[in-house]
Parts: C-alpha cells; structure tokens; sequence
C-alpha cells in the first residue's frame, strides 16, 4: 500500500474515531508510516500547528514535566509491544499558556495477522478549575475519582481513607468562608504532609478529604491519622489563633478485584460515618472493624434501595418532639426515616441516607417521606394548631426540577397547611447550584413552607445559605452540644449562633439536649427551641400520640 492510499485509510478510521468520541479530541496513528492525525480542535486549542505529524512529536513537549516520564513510558510500552492499552491522567500546555489536566486513552488495533496497525484515541480535556481546589490547591473530587478509577483500571491496590472535619470548636469560623478556608488549608497541608510519599491527598465535599495510600500497612495509617488528629486536636494554630478540631475517618482497602466507584464509595462513606457516629473519631476500616464485608453492606443496601421500588416496603418513620425552650410545651416534630426488616433488624438512617441520597431512586423515597409524615401528622393540629412539622430533604431532592411543585401537590392532596411545615436542609446542599437553591425555596416560602438549616456549623456553606434564602430556623448540631456545660468554647459557640441567628432574624434550636443539666444551661443563650433525649427519643406515630394527642 503506498502512502496515499495509507493516508485515506488513516482519514477514514479517524473519522469513524471522531464519530464515536464525542467531546472529546482524538488522535490515531498508523504504525507503518508512523504519522498521526489530531482532531482540529485539538490542533487549535494546543496549538500542534498541523493535524498530522509524526508520532506524537508536537504534543509531547506540551506534556507536563512532571508528567512527561510517566507519559512517555506508557507510549513506549505501546509502542514496542508491551502493552495495548494506554489510559492516564496528565497537564498538558495548552496554546494560553495554562496547563489543563486530560484524561488519555487509547488501544492498538491489530491487521489481520496480529501486528500492530494503528494506535488511536480519544483525549478528554478537564480544563483547569473543576480538578483543582481552589481554597486548599489539593486535587478536588473529581480528581480523586479519575484516578481512582485508573487505579482501579491499573488493578493497583491501596488503601482509601476519607478524613472529615468535626466540628470547630472555637467558632469564629461560621461567620465566613474565609477563616474556614484557613483552617481547611492547613488540615489540608498536615494531611499532605503527614503521607508524604505515601499517598496522594484530595479535597472530597463539605469538610472532608481523602488520601489515596499505597505501600503502607493499615496499622501505619493508624498513627498516622492519630498523629494528624492528635496535632488538630491539642496543637493546631491558624496564624496566632489556636483552635481544636477533631476529626473522623473512614478507610477501605481497595484489592484488585474491578470495583465500582459508586460501590466503594458508599463503603467508604459508610466506614466514615461509623467511625463518626460510634467510634469516638477512631479510624474505622471497613471490613475488619464493621464485621460486615463489602458485599454484605452492599447486599443490604441494594435490599434497601429495592424497597424504595417496591412502594417504600419495609421504610417507617419515627417522631421526635421539639419543645418550646421556655415553658417546654410541645412546639413541633422531626420526621426521622428508618428501614427494617427481618434479616437485618431496624436500620438507622445513618447507614442508608449517605450512601443513597445520590441515588436517582432516592427522590422517590423523599416523596414517600414528606407523604407519611404530614399524613401522620395531620390529626395532631386539632390539638396543636401551630404545631410544626419538620421534615429533611437531601439535595438529590431538591435538584429534581419539580421538587416545589411535588411538595406543594402532596400537602394539598393531603390537607396538610403550608404554615404547618418545615423542611429541613444540610450543608451538603452547597454542592447544589445556589441559584437553584433560591429558586425552589423562594417557591415554597411564598406559600407558607418554612425552611430550617439543620447540622448548622459543621460545613461552610451555612453562612452562603442564610444570606441566600430566609432562613427560619437555624438547628444547632448535637456536636456543639455535648459538652455544652463544660467546654466555654461551646459556650461561645451557641452564643455566636444565636447572635447570628438574631442577624439573620432565624430561631434557633438546639438538638441533641440529653439532661435537665443542659437545658437549664442552655436557657441562659438566646435558644428558642429544644429537641432531644431528655425531651424523648423519636418514637411511633401511635407513641407520640399517646403522649401529646
Ligand atoms: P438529623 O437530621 O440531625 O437528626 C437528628 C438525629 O439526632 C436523629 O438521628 C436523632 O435520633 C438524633 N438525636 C436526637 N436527639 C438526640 C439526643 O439527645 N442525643 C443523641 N445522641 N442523638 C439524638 P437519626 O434518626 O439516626 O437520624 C440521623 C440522620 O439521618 C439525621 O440527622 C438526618 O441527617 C438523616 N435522616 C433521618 N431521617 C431522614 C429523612 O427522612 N430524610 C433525609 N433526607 N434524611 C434523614
Ligand atoms: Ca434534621
Ligand atoms: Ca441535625
């Protein structure tokens, strides 16, 4: 075959390539004549100067430095053989003078005898922005799941651990962004230089991060984290102020077999969140410390998710009585989910809510929710007429685009007086486009539907929120609670609160009020509303009827 025929073949199979890799800028080469075509567009935006060229040669000087290596000993491995599949993540020069960060991938197609013809692919450009973290510099979520991915790809193992922020025990944080992004920077240094040479640190949502460990033993990572959480803890300072945080952490080991990143992320979610709620902060690994193994979690999850289908099978709902501060009269109630069944027993929210409020299925489980509850709860506003429910929303709710208008047909279809509700909304609502947020909240303000900022304090984005949407009510996390007696940075931080919550014209209501001893505490900052043990456990419908209906 001569050239010209070889190039019309090239052009033909680039087109077809092009065809199938929408989006993204392609390039084939033919092994025989060694020259390569790249998209146009690719040509353009790295200024290659000509869409053919010789191998690779105008785009592997753009490479990164610090990339260039890995680069190349992957093409060289294509090249000569060793490999057939190349698939990395690398910076490369684009023609402003900036690195973007693409994702390369591309197979050797083998003539009828084997040897190799072409090698070709598709080139995804990330742009600048989304894979870094602008507060901290570190590589953001999507970043960790690209290389997650190839990891997984690679069949390299490792362990993943998640690191998340507690609380902040002296508060000046809430009040902006910026002391937060502080003190977000320096976890996200301590971490960084905590694993150094051990593993690569990203910043995951909200006020967690994530390490990506190889060649360490779990016990190494161990004292590593209770190094980090010893120093955020007792010896930790931004600029010249000294704050305790404490942290929490979830790890997963990831073995060669092909897993999914949504499976493992719901594992090591749900190890984080153990080692939140009932193990002090320790770092939980999955398998050893859950007793349960990736495919048992995973096994009752997919359970769970398939009640959602079948019609909220086997979900309930459970109530728990808000009292009015002062004369501790009944004030409202707070809807909280849970699952049962007769192999797994009772199943706290805990370990389903984080793991499938993502899940496209999980709307339909809020909607089931907000339906139960104010039928539920219907009959007590004969006795209570300003009784108030409060009901939680995740964010995949609210992202639905008819999420106000469901809430408003399921109240009317009901009965149930849009001044009688309150939904409750979290910090993980930052990940949702404000605009949106305003948007649906304004909808339902208009008819009535209160709004309240739950786990207020444990994120940034609370202070972003309150200035967005008028806010109702501000609900102070158990967090701060705990050691309200003791602790005089709790103090202060309740007393900020409420002076902020004043701001904002919002009440406040504090969770998690366990003794008289706190609430006589308490009563003495300006709180306007008290949930929590001492009051009663969340308990059935007939429970809660029996005692205030
Ligand atoms: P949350 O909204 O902050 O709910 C308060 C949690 O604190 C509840 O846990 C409640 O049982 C617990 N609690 C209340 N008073 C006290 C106390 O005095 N001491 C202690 N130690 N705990 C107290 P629960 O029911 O396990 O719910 C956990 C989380 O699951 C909720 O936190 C909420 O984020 C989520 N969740 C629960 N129900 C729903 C729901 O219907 N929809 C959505 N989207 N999330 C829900
Ligand atoms: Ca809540
Ligand atoms: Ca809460």
């Amino acid at each position: 075959m001569n050239d010209d025929i070889r190039r019309k073949k090239l052009d033909s199979l680039f087109e077809a390539f092009s065809i199938i890799s929408e989006e993204s800028y392609v390039f084939l080469t033919d092994f025989t004549t060694r020259v390569s075509r790249w998209s146009a567009n690719a040509v353009d935006y790295f200024g290659l100067e000509d869409e053919y060229m010789y191998m690779d040669e105008r785009w592997r000087p753009k490479v990164h430095p610090d990339d260039v290596e890995s680069y190349s000993d992957s093409i060289e491995r294509i090249v000569s053989g060793t490999d057939n599949e190349h698939h990395m993540q690398y910076r490369v020069l684009a023609n402003n003078g900036e690195y973007v960060v693409v994702t390369c991938r591309g197979v050797i197609i083998r003539d009828e005898n084997g040897a190799p013809a072409y090698f070709g692919g598709a080139i995804k450009n990330h742009g600048l922005m989304s894979y870094i973290d602008t507060p901290t510099g570190l590589r953001s979520l999507y970043g960790f799941f690209d290389d997650f991915n190839s990891m997984v790809w690679k069949r390299r193992s490792a362990y993943v651990i998640m690191i998340g922020l507690n609380k902040f025990s002296n508060l000046n944080d809430v009040y902006g962004y910026k002391f937060g992004n502080s003190v977000l920077r320096e976890i996200g240094n301590l971490i960084q230089e905590k694993f150094r040479n051990s593993g690569e640190v990203y910043r995951m949502d909200g006020t967690k991060f994530s390490v990506i460990v190889h060649d360490l033993t779990i016990e190494q990572i161990i004292d590593i984290y209770n190094e980090i959480s010893e120093t955020t803890v007792h010896d930790f300072y931004i600029g010249k102020e000294r704050i305790s945080v404490s942290l929490n952490a979830g790890a997963v080991l990831i073995d060669n077999s092909q897993i999914s990143s949504k499976v493992f992320y719901s594992c090591l979610k749900y190890a984080y969140y153990e080692s939140k709620n009932h193990r002090l902060g320790a770092l939980t690994v999955f398998e050893e410390d859950t007793r349960e193994n990736t495919r048992d979690y995973m096994e009752k999850l997919n359970i769970i998710r398939n009640s959602i289908t079948d019609n909220c099978d086997g979900f309930y709902l459970c109530y728990q009585p808000i009292v009015n501060a002062d004369t501790e009269e009944l004030k409202g109630a707070e809807a909280l989910v849970r699952w049962k069944n007769d192999k797994y027993g009772v199943v706290s929210p805990n370990q389903f809510i984080p793991a499938l409020e993502q899940d496209p299925l999980f709307p339909e489980l809020g909607n089931w929710i907000l339906m139960t509850s104010v039928t539920d709860a219907k009959p007590l506003l004969t006795k209570y007429p300003d009784l108030i429910l409060n009901v939680n929303v995740s964010y995949a709710q609210l992202e639905k685009g008819d999420f106000a208008s469901k809430v408003l047909d399921i109240i009317n279809e009901v009965g149930f007086p849009a001044a009688n509700l309150c939904l409750e909304i979290t910090e993980r609502c930052r990940l949702l486009d404000m605009d949106l947020l305003k948007e649906v909240f304004e909808a339902l303000k208009r008819e009535g539907i209160k709004v309240a900022l739950d786990d207020f304090g444990t994120g940034f984005s609370s202070i972003g929120v309150l200035r967005e949407i008028s806010v109702d009510t501000i609900k102070v996390d158990r967090d701060y609670v705990k050691n309200v007696e003791k602790s005089s940075s709790d103090q202060s931080t309740i007393k900020s609160i409420s002076d902020l919550a004043d701001a904002f014209s919002a009440e406040v209501c504090v969770e998690g009020v366990e003794t008289a001893g706190m609430r006589d505490f308490l009563r003495k900052y300006s709180v306007n509303s008290l949930q929590g043990y001492y009051y009663s456990k969340p308990v059935s419908i007939e429970k809660f009827m029996r005692k205030y209906g």
